[in-house]
């Protein structure tokens, strides 16, 4: 029986941001492909996501907002009909076509189903191959290529509506995951632990010094062993001190070398020693539980060979 699941939807395919841009539906085609040809595929649990009830959404993002956002549709639907643009803009890079709102919905409710699996023991771990990312969603605010964030919401649920009492979000994309910050800053249930390229975007970089971020800014071209020396010295410790009985793990792949959308020099080496960290954690404190969320990576080989560097490790294989 394979422990990994592996969950999806064909609505995550169906948003995009107009010809060009780099948060594109061949994103997940490139990690598909890359796992059918590696074989990685067939050991995975494949399954399809459902969408999140609003409810869910809910418990990370404000009740306007994500009536706002579930509105933008309908108008958008209606503009099209009169001949108007195919996409609402939501910020210079972030927009809506009239699959958005379903695709997000989707790559919600894809944390919160693996997260029902995984507390119920029939999967160890997982991972959503699922757009668009999240961890630039705000509470009451889409941004950065994100409209919902996918691992607050799920990192939420578990403490919410599974009752855990304390859980982790890691959070190695390239760039800070401010929305994620945004909406757990403070909130000592959940310890979030990152690096990210600094000075980068998000501007600003941390927005918060509360308790529960572990926040390690590095600069550009920092290569993947000073990471590896960087998370030994101030995630594992800390991570080790809180004892989350889950972890969520936002999985950005866009430190890699060879990717322009950053400037940092990780290799798929890299995120295997990262994930196996992370797994180590799970294993003592958290029965196995991580629940893996696709965010940023956007060279399309590189992001194939990362993501099955981090499923071979989740995956024992
Ligand atoms: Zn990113």
């Amino acid at each position: 029986m394979n422990k990994t699941g592996y969950f999806t939807h064909p609505d995550c395919r169906k948003h995009e941001m107009g010809p060009g841009h780099p948060e594109s539906p061949e994103r997940l085609s490139a990690i598909d492909d890359r796992l059918l040809i590696c074989g990685v595929a067939d050991a995975l649990d494949r399954r399809e996501a459902t969408a999140a009830a609003l409810a869910d959404v809910e418990l990370a993002h404000g009740r306007n907002y994500v009536a706002t956002l579930r509105g933008l549709t309908a108008t958008l639907r209606e503009e099209i009909s009169a001949g108007g643009p195919s996409h609402v803009q939501l910020d210079p890079d972030t927009s809506m076509n009239i699959h958005t709102w379903d695709a997000a919905l989707h790559a919600a409710g894809a944390a919160l189903a693996a997260t029902d699996a995984v507390i119920a023991g029939e999967l160890e771990n997982a991972f959503c191959a699922v757009r668009p990312p999240g961890h630039h969603a705000c509470r009451d605010q889409a941004m950065g290529f994100c409209f919902l964030n996918n691992v607050a919401i799920a990192a939420k649920y578990a403490l919410e509506r599974h009752g855990l009492k304390r859980v982790a979000i890691v959070d190695f994309d390239v760039h800070h995951g401010n929305g994620t910050e945004n909406i757990v800053a403070g909130d000592e249930r959940i310890l979030m632990v990152s690096f990210y390229q600094h000075p980068f975007y998000p501007v600003g970089g941390a927005q918060s010094d509360a308790a529960n971020l572990v926040n390690v800014p590095v600069p550009a071209y920092t290569r993947g062993m000073e990471v590896r020396e960087l998370i030994e010295m101030y995630w594992l410790p800390r991570l080790e001190e809180h004892r989350p009985e889950m972890i969520f793990i936002s999985a950005g792949f866009d430190a890699h070398r060879e990717d322009d959308m950053g400037q940092m020099g990780l290799v798929e080496q890299d995120y295997a020693w990262i994930t196996m960290r992370i797994k180590d954690m799970a294993r003592r404190f958290a029965q196995g539980r991580i629940v893996s969320c696709l965010e940023g990576g956007y060279d399309l080989s590189a992001l194939g060979r990362s993501v099955e560097a981090h499923l071979r490790v989740l995956a024992d294989l």
